[in-house]
């Protein structure tokens, strides 16, 4: 499998990723908003866009399916649940589907609720796990839950998938977020050292050739996963002086993303 992240360079730090096939050259586009940007570097590589994966129903993501499509002829994948909020998608996925590219390449569709309620994550099969997430984990953070979202659904989906996924799972979001992210890290766990050095590592990197972190990393330097640190708690306890002794880890992780909205 061949991942390649493209920058859109815009105003809301989209990704887009492009996976390819090195045996056929077939290629997935994902999240395609900058079509002109994917069409150039599948050219560049001499891949074909077969497919494209939309992770969710938000313009953000959509907004470049009609274009690649008139020029590519791609077929439209998204959940299934999305099908009325999406233009012609021609494949409605759920849990447990898989998606094919080329000879070399299966992905897992994940069934992950929260961002939106019809959003779906792809895991990559083989020697070396990669999640591309769209808007449920960015790097170090969460995705909000304002448009069409429940942060409920997303504390379960990180709960009961995310972090049970391979500690070496490479992750690629949606969004280029992660300096952002890391500072908010850091006003909830200021003791948190992972989370400060990286920082001062990221500070004004080209987001053209971005750190990808591993799932492994996430846990040290995501308050979401953080649940259980109690300086984490301490902090929370600020802000929430009704929070009980030993708050549960779905308490601690709502009241987060309570904050991080009004951060
Ligand atoms: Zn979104």
């Amino acid at each position: 499998m061949i991942v390649k992240q493209i920058w859109t360079a815009n105003a809301y730090r989209n990704f887009n990723y492009l996976i390819a096939c090195a045996k056929t050259g077939e290629a997935l586009a994902i999240d395609p908003l900058d079509h002109e940007k994917c069409l150039q570097a599948a050219e560049k590589e001499g891949w074909r866009i077969t497919q494209i994966l939309n992770t969710h129903e938000h313009r953000d993501h959509t907004g470049g399916n009609e274009a690649l499509v008139r020029k590519t002829g791609a077929a439209i994948l998204a959940h299934k649940n999305a099908k009325d909020k999406i233009p012609n998608v021609s494949r409605g996925l759920g849990a447990g589907d898989l998606v094919q590219v080329g000879k070399t390449v299966t992905l897992d569709v994940l069934d992950t609720p929260g961002h939106t309620m019809s959003h779906v994550c792809l895991l990559s099969r083989g020697d070396e796990h990669a999640l591309f997430c769209g808007d449920t984990l960015f790097n170090a953070g969460a995705g909000n839950c304002h448009n069409g979202g429940h942060p409920e659904e997303l504390y379960r989906t990180f709960s009961d998938q995310l972090a049970k996924l391979p500690a070496s799972t490479l992750i690629y979001p949606g969004h280029d977020y992660i300096e952002n992210n890391l500072r908010f890290t850091l006003s909830r766990e200021p003791d948190n050292r992972d989370a400060r050095e990286l920082l001062g590592r990221l500070a004004n990197q080209d987001p053209g050739n971005a750190y990808v972190t591993t799932l492994d990393v996430e846990r040290d330097i995501n308050t979401f996963f953080r649940l259980t640190s109690p300086t984490v708690i301490a902090k929370l306890r600020e802000a929430f002086p009704d929070l009980p002794e030993k708050p549960d880890r779905r308490t601690v992780f709502l009241k987060l993303r309570e904050l991080r909205n009004a951060w």
